[in-house]
C-alpha cells in the first residue's frame, strides 16, 4: 500500500472538541443552550441506531436534544402538525426528521415543512438554493464532511479535476454544488458521474479527487485511479465481510496518493457536521430574537 490514509475517525473526534469549546462559549454568553429534535417516525432497526447516535453525538458536545417517537402509522398531517410545534418552538434550533418516512407520508412535504432556519440536514429547497448560490446557511453534513476532510488534510482543490461518482440529493450534487462555487474549498473543475455515465473509468482516471457515493460494494478498483490521486469513499455497504465501501480499497490504496477508510473516513465527520449546523442554527435563530 502508498497511499496515506485520510483518518475520518481522528479528524471527526478533533472537530468534536473544538465544538464542544465553542458550545461551552455559547452557553456561557447567551445562557441558550443549543437544542436538537430528533423525530423518527416507526422502528426501523437502522434508523432507531442512527437517532441514538447521532443523540449520543450531541451529548458529548453539550448540545441538548429531544427525541418525538412517532408511531409507524402515523399520518403525514400528524408529522406535519409535530414539525409546526417544533417549528414554533424557540427552545428548539435544529429539526432532524430521520429517513426514510413509512410509505404512507411524502417525504419531500415533511422535509419542505421544516423552517429552513432550524433545517440542520439542509435538504430544504431554500437551502440547497443558498448553497448553489454561493451563500449557504448550512452545508449539508456528508458533502460538508467531504469537504472538511480535504481542508483539514491540504488538499488541493483549487484547480482540481473533482469527479464525482453518484448524482444523489444529498451526496453527490450537493458536494458538486459546494466544490465548484469561488473561495476557501472551492474553485474546484468538477465533473458529476452517474450510472448512464458512458465509459466511467475513463473519467475516474482523470481525477485529481475522486469521491465515490453509489452505494455498490468495491464497485471503484484501482485500474480506475490516477497514479496520486485523491480518493474519498463516501459508501457504506453491509456485507458477508462486513462494511464496506463503494471503493475496492486494496487495489485503490496501491495506486491512491491520499484514500478514505470504511468505516472511519467519510461516516464519523458526516455526524459530527450535524452538530456543527447544530450550533449555527442556535447562533443564527438567537441572534434574530436579539434584534
Ligand atoms: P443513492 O442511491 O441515492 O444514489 C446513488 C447514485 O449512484 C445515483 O446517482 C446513481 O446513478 C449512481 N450509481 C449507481 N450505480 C452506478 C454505477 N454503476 N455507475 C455510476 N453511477 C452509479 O445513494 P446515496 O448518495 O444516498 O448513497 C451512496 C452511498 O453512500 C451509499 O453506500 C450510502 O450508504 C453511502 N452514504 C454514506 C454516508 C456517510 O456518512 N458516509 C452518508 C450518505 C450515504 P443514477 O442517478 O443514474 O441512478
Amino acid at each position: 500500500m502508498s497511499a496515506a490514509i485520510l483518518d475520518g475517525k481522528s479528524l471527526a473526534k478533533q472537530i468534536r472538541e473544538e465544538l464542544a469549546v465553542e458550545v461551552v462559549d455559547f452557553i456561557r454568553t447567551t445562557e441558550v443552550v443549543p437544542t436538537l429534535a430528533a423525530v423518527l417516525v416507526g422502528h426501523d432497526p437502522a434508523s432507531e441506531v442512527y437517532v441514538r447516535n447521532k443523540r449520543r453525538d450531541c451529548e458529548i458536545v453539550g448540545i441538548h436534544s429531544q427525541l418525538v417517537e412517532l408511531p409507524a402509522e402515523t399520518t403525514e398531517a400528524e408529522l406535519l402538525d409535530v414539525v409546526a410545534r417544533l417549528n414554533a418552538d424557540a427552545a428548539v434550533h435544529g429539526i432532524l426528521v430521520q429517513l426514510p418516512l413509512p410509505k404512507q407520508i411524502d417525504e419531500t412535504a415533511v422535509l419542505e415543512a421544516i423552517d429552513p432556519a432550524k433545517d440542520v440536514d439542509a435538504f430544504h429547497p431554500e437551502n440547497v438554493g443558498r448553497i448553489m448560490q454561493g451563500r449557504p446557511r448550512f452545508l449539508p453534513c456528508t458533502p460538508s464532511g467531504v469537504q472538511e476532510l480535504l481542508l483539514r488534510n491540504d488538499v488541493p482543490i483549487a484547480g482540481a479535476h473533482v469527479v464525482i461518482v453518484g448524482r444523489s440529493d444529498i451526496v453527490g450534487k450537493p458536494l458538486a454544488g459546494m466544490l465548484v462555487q469561488r473561495g476557501r474549498g472551492g474553485d474546484a473543475t468538477v465533473t458529476v458521474c452517474h450510472s448512464r455515465t458512458a465509459d466511467l473509468a475513463a473519467i475516474t482516471r482523470q481525477a485529481d479527487i475522486l469521491v465515490v457515493a453509489i452505494g455498490r460494494p468495491e464497485f471503484v478498483t484501482g485500474d480506475m485511479i490516477k497514479p496520486g490521486a485523491t480518493v474519498v469513499d463516501v459508501g457504506i455497504n453491509r456485507t458477508d465481510v462486513g462494511l464496506v465501501g463503494d471503493v475496492e480499497f486494496a487495489s485503490a490504496a496501491k495506486v491512491a496518493g491520499r484514500i478514505t477508510p470504511v468505516p472511519g473516513g467519510v461516516g464519523p465527520l458526516t455526524r459530527t457536521m450535524l452538530l456543527v449546523n447544530t450550533l449555527t442554527a442556535a447562533r443564527e435563530l438567537t441572534a434574530r430574537v436579539g434584534e
